[in-house]
């Protein structure tokens, strides 16, 4: 387990999520509530983490010491036949070095680790970011990270308001604390068209620049199409060619998807903000 921290660099506050077969699994290792039986029954096996008070079972290691433990039920059949055949819960974090983006496919782990972890291939992940990650309190559940399963599927199965972590819950998370999914180069976020151009403009002058767009920008040349599936894929592959910038172009859509804004601007390495969609 310690080697997991090692390995991946990760701070060892941040404590690691415990995959299960079952809400049955759940139980053996946290309290689970109703709003939580609630949850797991509508979107597990899925990418949606629930914080629940962990029993005493739960090490210290996996919690970094907290009274809570993370707990997701994951839909991939190779995954979910390895919970199989190893019959116990397994608790395991992304395969990416503590603070890169996160892996999508397993050339991703091989080229980040140099081959040095053995690498079990089940293919491109089909959502390409992290799973939401969600605390049921007594009266309102904590949206700790966006993810796929978005606020308002959350909020069909639960009569309680979805809420925004206060400072101390981030603390809690500390996932959620550190400049995370961040490339090498810098990435700058554009709402307008016209301001990805100027950028792009720019760039050309003095350093090199890719620009992800969803759509075709008048005016620029070679735009790479990104989906929220390949976001990673792109922003490593920008890594590969050495690039300076990443100049990304947040149409209405991108910014309406909670998910995939909240990964575009935990990589953005200026301060540069869009306004609410
Ligand atoms: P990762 O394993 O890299 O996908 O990240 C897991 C996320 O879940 C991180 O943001 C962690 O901080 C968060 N997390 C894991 N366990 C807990 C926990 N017991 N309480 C709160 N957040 C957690
Ligand atoms: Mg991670």
């Amino acid at each position: 387990m310690r080697r997991i921290f090692d390995v991946k660099g990760r701070p060892a506050d941040n404590p690691v999520i415990v995959h299960v077969r079952s809400i049955e699994d759940a139980r053996e290792l946290a309290e689970v509530p109703p709003l939580a039986e609630r949850l797991a029954a509508a979107y597990w096996p899925g990418p949606l983490t629930i914080v629940l008070p962990a029993r005493p079972i739960v090490p210290d290691v996996v919690t970094a010491g907290r009274d809570t433990v993370a707990v997701r039920a994951p839909n991939h059949p190779v995954f979910q036949s390895i919970l199989e055949r190893l019959g116990e819960p397994l608790a395991a974090p992304s395969a990416n070095p503590s603070g890169t983006p996160s892996p999508t496919c397993a050339e991703h782990v091989l080229s980040d680790y140099h081959g040095a972890v053995p690498v079990v291939d089940g293919g491109a992940c089909t959502i390409g970011v992290e799973s939401t990650v969600v605390q049921p309190l007594h009266d309102c559940v904590v949206l700790l990270r966006p993810g796929s399963v978005s606020r308002e599927d959350l909020a069909a199965i639960v009569d309680v308001p979805i809420v925004m972590p206060s400072a101390a819950q981030v603390g809690a998370s500390p996932g959620t604390r550190y400049r995370h999914y961040a490339p090498r180069a810098c990435v700058r976020v554009f709402e307008r068209e016209s301001d990805v151009r100027t950028a792009c403009g720019r760039a050309s002058g003095r350093n090199s620049c890719v620009v992800l767009s969803r759509l075709p920008i008048e005016g620029v040349r070679d735009v790479r199409f990104m989906s929220r599936a390949t976001l990673y894929d792109e922003l490593r592959r920008a890594d590969h060619l050495g690039v300076d910038e990443i100049l990304v172009h947040c149409d209405g859509d991108v910014r309406a998807d909670e998910a995939w804004m909240d990964r575009l601007l935990r990589a953005a390495s200026t301060t540069e903000t869009l306004p609410e969609p």
